[in-house]
């Protein structure tokens, strides 16, 4: 039996599959069945669900002068990890050990506020820290449980083996000095039999300062360290049966997608899909890794599997019988337009603009053409619509003088949907039956993207729009 296990599987477990003691204890039967397949597990945890809003919450109120977040998170933070010791650890000396070490967590999650508080001040890099101790928390219980249940295994801080540039809160991995880390870090763990239960989202500069990857990065953590350990696969266990047709909170009739090329999973996750971060993808799919979606509440499902290519018949099935694969939707943007009849003129406008929005640092995720050729429109987030606003007329003032450009305006909080249709090349009529089916519905289409790897359109609608956009489209994914 044991030469026939597979060699190594790194398996991430998010917030709501580690977020109460019976989901830990599902997660321990998830570890247990796949040791018995496979010769090395690698675990990945993210903190306890909700738990990296309250940290965030916490340091941002202190740092205005306000702690009662903060207060009020530390309570529910020894609340819930001192419940899942207690329920989940029956040996006395390891509940008493790890009750000591979640006890000093929360001593420096509490001095780390308080020093943010004296400060007035939250930097990103502070920040940083603070929310770290979510996944720091969640490994800690996790692997006392695993240990107490009589798996072999060891709590493992992703900052000792995860080596990222010094972007805080949305930091880049450096794969080959990751690569030299998890040589010494993980390596020698797996090779002496124990199950690493490794902290997703964080990770350290060079010189050892704590960094995350950006919310949602616990996918990206498992992704990571599924190339540098030449896994076989990676699992993501989630609280939903795999990778849908829509958020299954946005269309009650969603259903599971069984395969998904890696381009098609891209496209849903990077325009929406939290299901999966969108940074995930790429070094799985550089390395051929494939990635599976499982539920942990239900692991009779067979979930979503991501691969490469798909099949022939995969393709045929899903040629033949749906119009669009999935429905995603992105709320909570602002349309940005700069507009004004010599814009096109003038040389480089367009590179200065978005320079000039890269230095906010506000993410866009569409750029379109809007009605006019005469001007350049783009999505970002309402927060960052002000700011971006500010920028241009700043970068634009001597074209705004010259009348060269009009006016940058903001529209109103809109939301982009973007459906993903694999064969809109092959296929002849895909927008056409997705603007039928939009007129059907009397939605008003305010702009219209195609996605970056022609497998998707997106459209942008008002907010009041989006829930009969989302039917409207999901209708054409049977
Ligand atoms: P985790 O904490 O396990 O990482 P997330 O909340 O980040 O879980 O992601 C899972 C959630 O993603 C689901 O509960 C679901 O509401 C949402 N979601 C959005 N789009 C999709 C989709 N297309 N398929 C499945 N889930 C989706
Ligand atoms: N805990 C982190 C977050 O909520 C990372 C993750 O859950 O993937 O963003
Ligand atoms: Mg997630």
């Amino acid at each position: 039996m044991a030469q026939n296990k597979r060699e190594t599987l790194v398996m991430k477990f998010g917030g709501t599959s580690v977020g109460t003691p019976e989901a830990i204890r599902f997660g321990l039967e998830i570890v247990r069945q796949a040791q018995k397949d496979w010769k090395h597990v690698v675990v990945v945890s993210s903190a306890f669900s909700q738990v990296t809003d309250a940290l965030y919450q916490s340091a941002v109120q202190a740092s205005r002068g306000n702690l009662t977040v903060f207060e009020q998170t530390y309570q529910m933070l020894k609340k819930r990890h001192f419940l899942a010791v207690e329920e989940l650890i029956n040996e006395d000396s390891l509940k008493l050990q790890t009750l000591s070490t979640v006890t000093e967590l929360l001593t420096l999650f509490s001095s780390l506020v308080q020093a943010i508080s004296v400060l007035g001040e939250a930097s990103p890099r502070a920040l940083d820290t603070v929310v770290s101790m979510g996944e720091r928390l969640a490994v800690t219980v996790l692997a006392a449980a695993f240990s107490d249940a009589g798996i072999k295994t060891q709590a493992v801080d992703a900052s000792q083996i995860i080596v990222t540039d010094n972007q805080f809160q949305n930091a880049a991995p450096l794969f080959d000095l990751t690569q030299a880390k998890v040589q010494i870090g993980l390596l020698p763990l797996l090779e002496a039999g124990f199950i690493p239960v490794v902290t997703g989202f964080l990770g350290a500069t060079e010189e050892g300062i704590r960094t995350t990857l950006g919310r949602g990065g616990s996918d990206y953590s498992a992704a990571i360290l599924g190339v540098v350990l030449e896994a076989g696969e990676v699992w993501i266990w989630t609280d939903v049966n795999g990778v849908m047709t829509a958020d299954p909170r946005l269309a009650r009739d969603a259903e599971t997608i069984p395969v998904l090329s890696y381009r098609e999973v891209s496209e849903l996750a990077y325009f929406g899909a939290k299901v999966l971060h969108p940074k995930t993808i790429r070094p799985v799919v550089e390395a051929g890794i494939p990635l599976r979606v499982l539920n942990t509440f239900d692991r009779t499902k067979p979930g979503t599997l991501i691969q490469e290519q798909l099949s022939e018949k995969e393709i045929e099935i899903s040629s033949n019988s749906t119009i669009i694969k999935a429905v995603t939707a992105i709320k909570g943007v602002q349309l940005i337009t700069v507009e004004g009849r010599g814009m096109l003129g003038v040389p480089g406008v367009a590179a200065r603009i978005f320079s000039a929005v890269a230095t906010t640092g506000a993410t866009v995720p569409l750029i379109t053409e809007a009605s006019s050729e005469q001007s350049l429109c783009f999505a970002v987030p309402v927060e960052m619509a002000a700011c971006v606003i500010d920028v241009l007329e700043k970068t634009l003032a001597d074209e705004i003088y010259r009348r060269n450009i009009d006016r940058v305006w903001a529209s109103e909080e809109v939301v982009i949907v973007t459906a993903v249709c694999p064969h809109m090349r092959h296929k002849l009529g895909v927008a056409g039956k997705v603007f039928s089916a939009l007129a059907d519905h009397e939605v008003n289409v305010l702009a219209i993207a195609h996605g970056s790897s022609e497998v998707s359109i997106s459209l942008v609608v008002a907010t009041q729009d989006l829930e009969t956009t989302i039917k409207a489209l999901h209708g054409l994914t049977r």
